[in-house]
C-alpha cells in the first residue's frame, strides 16, 4: 500500500474519534437540562405549598387574635353580673354572655381545624423538600458524571490532535486537500473501504475494474457515486 493511502486510513480513523468526542462535549448542555426540569419542578411545587403553609398559618394568628378578643368580651360581660339591677337585665345580660361564647366555641373549632391543616400542610411541605433535596443530589451525581466525561474526551482530543499533526505532515498536500473537502462534506468520511465492489460510505456498487484496480492499493482512487477516497483492506 502507498503511504498517502495508509496515512489517509490513520487519519480518517482520528478524526472519526475526534467527531465523536466533539459530539460528546457539544451534548453535555442539553444533558444537563434535562435533569435540570424534574429539579425546577420539584422547586416550583415546594414553593406552591410553602405559600399555602404561610397562608393557613398566618390565617391561624388571625384566629387566635379573634379567639382573645372574644374571650376578652366574655370576661367583661361576666364582670358586670354584679352591677345588674333588674331581672330584665340580668336576663338580657346572660342572653350576650351565652353568644359569647358561642362565638367563642366556634371560633375555637374554626382554630381546631386550622391547626390540623397547618399541620397535614408541613408534613406535605416537608415531604416536597426531600423531593427537592433528591432531585438535587440526582443532578449533581449526573453533573460529575459529565464532567469527568467531558474531562476524559477533551484530554483524549488533545493526544488526538497531537497524532493528527504528525500523520498530516506526513501527507502530499493536495492529497490532504482533498481529503478535508471530502471529510466537511461527506459527513465526516472521506475515505471508505471498498468491499465486494461495493464502497462502504455509500453503498453502491462501483464498475468490477475499478475494483480491480484499486485492490492493488497504490492509487488514489475516489468512489464514481460519492468521491470518497476508495482502499481494499484485503
Ligand atoms: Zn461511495
Amino acid at each position: 500500500m502507498i503511504e498517502d493511502l495508509r496515512l489517509l486510513i490513520e487519519l480518517q480513523g482520528i478524526d472519526s474519534v475526534i467527531v465523536r468526542n466533539m459530539e460528546i462535549i457539544d451534548v453535555i448542555p442539553k444533558k444537563i437540562s434535562s435533569v435540570e426540569q424534574p429539579l425546577k419542578e420539584a422547586e416550583a411545587a415546594y414553593e406552591k405549598l410553602r405559600i399555602d403553609l404561610e397562608t393557613l398559618a398566618k390565617k391561624k394568628k388571625a384566629k387566635d387574635g379573634l379567639l382573645d378578643d372574644v374571650n376578652e368580651k366574655v370576661r367583661k360581660l361576666k364582670a358586670r353580673t354584679t352591677e345588674i339591677k333588674t331581672n330584665k337585665e340580668y336576663q338580657a345580660l346572660l342572653k350576650e354572655i351565652e353568644a359569647g361564647e358561642k362565638e367563642r366555641n366556634a371560633v375555637e373549632d374554626e382554630i381546631l381545624m386550622l391547626m390540623e391543616s397547618v399541620e397535614s400542610c408541613s408534613r406535605v411541605v416537608n415531604e416536597q423538600k426531600g423531593r427537592v433535596r433528591v432531585e438535587e443530589e440526582k443532578r449533581e451525581a449526573f453533573k460529575k458524571k459529565l464532567e469527568a466525561e467531558v474531562a476524559e474526551a477533551r484530554k483524549e482530543l488533545e493526544e488526538l490532535r497531537l497524532r493528527r499533526e504528525g500523520v498530516v505532515k506526513g501527507l502530499d498536500k493536495d492529497v490532504y486537500s482533498l481529503y478535508f473537502k471530502l471529510l466537511e462534506t461527506r459527513r465526516g468520511l472521506a475515505v471508505a473501504e471498498a468491499r465486494d465492489e461495493v464502497c462502504q460510505g455509500c453503498n453502491m456498487n462501483m464498475p468490477p475494474q475499478l475494483f480491480v484496480e484499486l485492490k492493488k492499493n497504490d492509487r488514489i482512487f475516489q468512489c464514481p457515486q460519492c468521491s470518497r477516497i476508495l482502499y481494499w483492506k484485503g
